[in-house]
Formats: structure tokens, C-alpha cells, sequence
């Protein structure tokens, strides 16, 4: 059976910046996943499976986003994807994070943990009612500058290939891949990962991520099940994968330049990679021409999620600013053509 790419959109509050400069609130939540923007020539509405406003903690994001039966289907053996989409300083990272700044100084406040923390929470109590039966591990990458990384391996980051085969698909070759029993032990993975992660400072985000970032929490069921009827059946093996994208900028408005500007330009071109591949992918199955995953590795490696076999959830985040508002606008225009993608998990 065909599934769709479900699509929700969460409006971050107006930042200190925001406010001080007088800018207006020009997205506004109509209830029932409708959202409307409306500014001096343009007047939109536009409607996705659930919208999250400027008031939505962290958990109602969590319990209302779907996340949870991802975490059951991926245990279930269904290769899951959650991936955060908008411009930079959107509330991406937040969204499937938390405040970074808290995870390197204090311990992070439990109320403000992203979907990534209460998924693994979530996923944990799930193995655990099930006694030994399933083995957890986790790799984290980054597509750096077209690169992949492996952000778990220890001494600098080193490119790692991607390679395709026929049985996998996409995949990374010599990827580490660490286990783990433990919520302590699978955060302490995301915290190391996400410190190596490369991000630079500049005029739109203190901590903006200038890589997409890829963790995945590879789940077996380590014992063989005997079926009276079917003999031995396969033990399953799901995947629960989380994708910080790197948001796209103006390098304008982001006052970039020299290296900078080359990892603008390169998410940029991945990101315009992606929303080619998924505007393909929005026409009927049988309109289908060629959908060229291979213009990028981040369309690579999330070719599976978008029109493969697997169910994928995508968090797109936008600013209620009316600085904002071309940004906005493209988000809004992208997500919405996402919501005709469809897989067949
Ligand atoms: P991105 O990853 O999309 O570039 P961030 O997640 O880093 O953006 O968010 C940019 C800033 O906005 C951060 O300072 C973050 O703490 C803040 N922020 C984002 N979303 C929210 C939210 N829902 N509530 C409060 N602050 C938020
Ligand atoms: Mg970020």
C-alpha cells in the first residue's frame, strides 16, 4: 500500500531580534492544520497534517507530530525518516534537539528535549517491555561541503564513500555503527556527534549548522522467532532515522563570504537538489520520469525515505517574521508539494 509523506509545520515564537526590530507576525494558525500568511500583497493559506504555533512546547510537537508510531513502526522493522526543513534560524535544530546552548554547559531541561531525545526515551521503554529482544545502535553523519563524515569515529573527520548496490540501496561504506542499551549512552552519542558537527556563527543564527546532519538508530530483533505455520521467520530489522537539514540562506542576508559562502553554496545546491527530486516525486506514480537522486548525496542517501520503501515524517519549520517572508513562503510552498510524495513502506 502506498503511504504518504506526512508533513507538519511548526511557527517558532519571534526571536529578541525579531521583536526589537518591530517585525510583524505574518503567519497565523486558522486551527484544524490550516495556517495562513498574510502581508501586503500576499495572502495565502495553506494546510498540513498538523500545525504547531509559537505556543506548542516540545512535547505537544512529540505527541502531535506522529512521532511516536515512527518509533513503533521503525521497531516494527520500517525503515522511518523524521527530517527538519526551512531556513536557517527556523527551529530546526531546536525542533529535533533542544536549545543548544544548554547541552554543553548544564544538563538540558527535560521540558525543552527535541523530538530526537523523547524519541529515543520512547524507543528505549519499547525494548525494554520486550525484554532482550532487540539490539540498538547508532551511527550519526554529516554531508559536509558534499562530503560524507562519520561523527562518531574518533580523531578528525575523514570523508567516508557512498556507494549504491542492488540489495542496499544507497548506502556509506565503513560507517561506524556503536551499540547501545541505555537513553544515557545513546545521548551521550548525539551530544559528541553534534559537537564535531561543523557550524559557524553568523548574522541570521549564533549556531547555525552548516552541515546536514544524519542520525540513525539501527534496531534488530535479536532473537529468531519460530512460527508453528512458516517455519523460521526473518528477525526484522527496522531503521529510526533523524536528518538536521542545514537551512537554506540568501548568502546576502547571512553576510557570508569566502568559506562561508562555498557552504552556502553547496547546502544550497543539495537543498535545490532535494526540492527537485520531490516535486518529481509529487506527480502520480505513473508520471514519473527519471527522479535524479544522484545531483546530490543528501538526495542519495534519503532516496529510500522519499520514494522508497520507507515512512517518512517531515517537520518543516518557519519564522512568523515578516522579515522573513520569501523564505517563509518557499517553505511553505515546498512542504506542501512534499505531502503528495508517497512511498510504499
Ligand atoms: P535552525 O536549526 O533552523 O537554524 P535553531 O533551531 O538553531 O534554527 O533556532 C534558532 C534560534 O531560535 C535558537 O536560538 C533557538 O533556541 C530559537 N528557537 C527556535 N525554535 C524555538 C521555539 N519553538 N521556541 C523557542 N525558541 C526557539
Ligand atoms: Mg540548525
Amino acid at each position: 500500500r502506498e503511504t504518504r509523506l506526512r508533513v507538519v509545520l511548526r511557527v517558532r515564537p519571534l526571536t529578541c531580534t525579531e521583536t526589537r526590530r518591530g517585525d510583524r507576525r505574518v503567519v497565523h494558525s486558522l486551527g484544524d492544520g490550516a495556517v495562513q500568511v498574510s502581508a501586503a500583497r500576499h495572502d495565502a493559506t495553506f494546510g498540513f497534517s498538523a500545525v504547531f504555533d509559537a505556543g506548542a512546547s516540545q512535547e505537544a510537537v512529540f505527541e502531535g507530530s506522529g512521532m511516536r508510531q515512527l518509533v513503533e513502526m521503525a521497531v516494527d522493522g520500517f525503515s522511518c525518516t523524521v527530517f527538519a526543513f526551512g531556513q536557517t534560524g527556523s527551529g530546526k535544530t531546536y525542533t529535533l534537539m533542544g536549545p543548544l546552548t544548554q547541552s554543553k554547559t548544564q544538563p538540558a531541561t527535560p521540558a525543552l528535549l527535541g523530538l530526537m531525545q523523547r524519541s529515543f526515551a520512547y524507543l528505549l521503554e519499547q525494548s525494554q517491555s520486550r525484554g532482550s529482544e532487540l539490539a540498538l545502535s547508532a551511527s550519526y553523519l554529516e554531508i559536509y561541503n558534499e562530503q560524507v563524515r562519520d561523527l562518531l569515529s574518533s580523531g578528525p573527520p575523514c570523508a567516508l564513500p557512498l556507494r549504491w548496490s542492488k540489495t542496499r540501496g544507497f548506502y556509506v561504506e565503513n560507517q561506524l555503527s556503536v551499540d547501545f542499551e541505555s537513553l544515557e549512552a545513546i545521548v551521550s552519542l548525539l551530544l559528541q556527534g553534534s559537537q564535531r558537527r561543523r557550524t559557524s556563527a553568523h548574522a541570521l543564527n549564533r549556531h547555525s549548522s552548516r552541515s546536514h546532519a544524519l542520525l540513525t538508530i539501527h534496531i534488530r530483533s535479536r532473537t529468531v522467532s519460530t512460527c508453528p505455520a512458516l517455519g523460521t521467520c526473518p528477525s526484522k530489522q527496522g531503521t529510526l532515522c533523524f536528518v538536521d537539514l542545514a537551512g537554506s540562506e540568501r548568502v546576502k542576508e547571512t553576510g557570508s563570504s569566502g568559506e562561508l559562502s562555498m557552504e552556502a553554496n553547496s547546502i544550497n545546491r543539495s537543498l535545490l537538489a532535494l526540492g527537485h527530486c520531490i516535486s518529481l516525486l509529487a506527480k502520480p506514480r505513473g508520471k514519473w520520469t527519471h527522479i535524479p537522486y544522484r545531483d546530490s548525496k543528501l538526495t542519495r542517501l534519503l532516496a529510500r525515505s522519499l520514494g522508497g520503501s520507507g515512512i517518512t515524517l517531515m517537520v518543516a519549520c518557519i519564522s512568523p517574521s515578516s522579515h522573513c517572508l520569501s523564505e517563509t513562503l518557499s517553505t511553505l510552498h515546498y512542504a506542501s508539494r512534499a505531502r503528495r510524495v508517497t512511498t510504499r513502506p
